[in-house]
């Protein structure tokens, strides 16, 4: 009878309107979006506190993630060794799709990785991560400064980058190593679309989202741009 009952109930359900209606695609995307952006922020503040959560690297977690990786978020960071993002944001094994270049640049190899991460992971942000005194950036600012003509595949880094410096030049900015480092983070970050077709249509329907962030070596913060 209290069977019964059930069914009626979850019968009545739908007229009532208290049943779970479909939620349109983006407004998924956006609570994604929010979560995944929230999930990095709390962890940069456990970072910056001294107070990360325990690392879960044991067997029964490596079996787990070898079924499947589930990443909240993809960070394109600096290789520098003082800003690996699982340390910064404070994440666990499996939870943040990385990729690393000297200057947070990305070549087509780059690329393609952050598409494949969006495509196949379905992955709603993507975090474009600069930090304080980054040398890939003062040795663009310095290339520039000394005329210099960098050679070699170092060169392949200080033209990406180099863009970056003349923006912050021409806008007469006071301290030109931080506005480049900004600029970079900025343009970088434009560029993603414009050279991806991919990430372009993802971000137009509003299922991806592009997030500009830099990193301060001293005090640990992540300051993401409003
Ligand atoms: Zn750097």
């Amino acid at each position: 009878m209290r069977g019964l009952h059930l069914l009626v109930a979850l019968a009545l359900l739908p007229s009532l309107g208290l049943a779970s209606e479909p939620q349109p695609a983006a407004a998924d995307a956006q609570v994604a979006q929010q979560a995944a952006l929230q999930g990095l922020a709390d962890g940069n503040s456990r970072f910056v506190d001294g107070k990360q959560a325990p690392h879960i690297l044991g067997a029964e977690r490596r079996r787990e993630l070898a079924k499947g990786q589930h990443p909240q978020a993809i960070v394109l960071s600096c290789s520098d060794s003082r800003v690996p993002p699982e340390y910064v944001f404070d994440q666990q094994l499996g939870q943040v799709f990385v990729v690393r270049t000297a200057g947070n640049v990305a070549d087509g190899v780059a690329l393609g990785s952050i598409e494949y991460a969006v495509e196949h992971l379905g992955i709603p942000i993507i975090v474009v991560l600069g930090h304080r005194s980054c040398g890939a950036v003062t040795a663009a600012l310095e290339a520039h400064r000394k005329h210099l003509h960098p050679h070699g595949n170092v060169a392949e880094i200080l033209k990406l980058v180099m863009p970056a410096v003349l923006q912050a030049e021409r806008a007469k900015a006071p301290d030109l190593l931080n506005a480049s480092i900004d600029a970079n983070v900025a343009l970088e970050a434009r560029a993603l679309v414009k050279r991806s077709p991919i990430l372009a249509e993802r971000v137009k329907s509003g299922k991806l989202k592009i997030i500009r962030a830099v990193y301060d070596l001293e005090t640990g913060k992540v300051d993401f741009a409003k």
